[in-house]
């Protein structure tokens, strides 16, 4: 990325400041009249699984309710720009994977970068120890910089961005069991070295690799081919594992090249240094983040030199049909986790 990027509001975002009177979306000052409160976690999210009380885990450790999970956000970008994103995703997951794939893979883009940002975000807010009155936040705003690209490129909801030649990230839809219970409806998960971050909306999950310029892409119809069936809740953790794993992998940084028009224009500069993308995989360290994300100890997983378990697969090598009444442990075992 270039560095003449001083262009009207969006300028905002690289000398940002952090804090209830700066958007966590377009970082411009807010005050009492046009603040509102961004649920992190949607609201219909959770008043559909009941997660208002449920817990998730931030990076040092600590839990805190769904319900608290909240950003301060303007008024414009909370019901002009991220509202009708929420209303299009809560109508399409009720209907299944094919109408989410309809709305488009931009705005699942911003769907899942505003949600993974926002929770980075609230972990600039929230002291490391309760405890302490001076404690400094889990997250410092000297953190929050390093993701500064990352919510620029989510300034396409505000229209001040584009991409012409394709969008920076890979974003990949599947069918999955809804199931009976709540626990086995709503899944979140996410990498943050590499920025993946999953989620498991009832019968649809969407997965989303957003700092790759979209090269994990080509992989979409590997990704489809092994899940021909409605996928179990731990077979989709197992995707998401292979998925993070590849963004692990991949050995390029993305470039692009900035036009100023009305709005940025973010042109991905083709990649022409030749050679993979990826680096070779290793059966093990692959196995590790399957523990990972799967909760399963790695023992149980890895078979040396390069066994590794799959529900996703038989031993022939034939897609699996995994029934929700089996492996009904796994809710306890697969506690959303952020900052993996
Ligand atoms: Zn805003």
């Amino acid at each position: 990325m270039n560095d003449d990027r001083a262009h009207g509001p969006i300028d905002k975002l690289f000398t940002r400041r952090v804090g209830p009177e700066y958007c966590f979306f377009c970082a411009q000052p807010i005050h009492a009249k046009t603040s509102t409160e961004e649920h992190v976690i949607p609201r219909w999210v959770q008043q559909r699984f009941n997660l208002w009380n449920k817990r998730l885990t931030l990076l040092n450790g600590t839990t805190i309710n769904y319900k608290h999970l909240t950003v301060p956000c303007c008024i414009d970008c909370n019901t002009q720009r991220l509202q009708p994103i929420e209303s299009k995703l809560s109508a399409a997951t009720l209907v299944g994977s094919a109408a989410v794939r309809d709305i488009g893979r931009e705005s699942l883009f911003v769907w899942l970068g505003k949600i993974v940002y926002g929770l980075l975000y609230k972990q600039t807010q929230l002291p490391a120890k309760r405890a302490l009155a001076d404690s400094p936040p889990i997250m410092s705003a000297r953190g929050i910089l390093d993701f500064q690209k990352d919510i620029y490129f989510l300034q396409f909801a505000r229209g001040e961005v584009r991409f012409p030649n394709g969008l920076p990230a890979s974003i990949f839809v599947f069918e999955t069991q809804a199931g009976d219970h709540p626990d086995l409806q709503w899944d979140y998960c996410d990498s943050i070295p590499t920025l993946v971050v999953g989620v498991k909306v009832g019968k649809v999950g969407i997965v989303a690799v957003l700092r790759d310029g979209g090269a994990q892409q080509v992989c979409e119809k590997e990704y489809m081919e092994l899940s021909p069936h409605p996928l179990h809740p731990l077979q989709f953790r197992e995707l998401f594992a292979q998925i993070v794993y590849r963004s692990r992998l991949y050995n390029r940084v993305p470039k692009y090249m900035i036009v100023l028009e009305p709005c940025h224009v973010v042109i991905r500069i083709p990649d022409g240094t030749g050679g993979p993308i990826f680096d070779q995989a290793h059966a093990e360290d692959y196995a590790k983040i399957l523990s990972e994300y799967t909760g399963i100890p790695l023992n149980d997983l890895f078979r040396p030199p390069d066994g590794v378990h799959t529900w996703l697969r038989d031993a022939a090598g034939i897609p699996v049909y995994l029934p929700l009444r089996e492996y009904r442990f796994l809710p306890r075992r697969l506690r959303p986790k952020v900052g993996s």
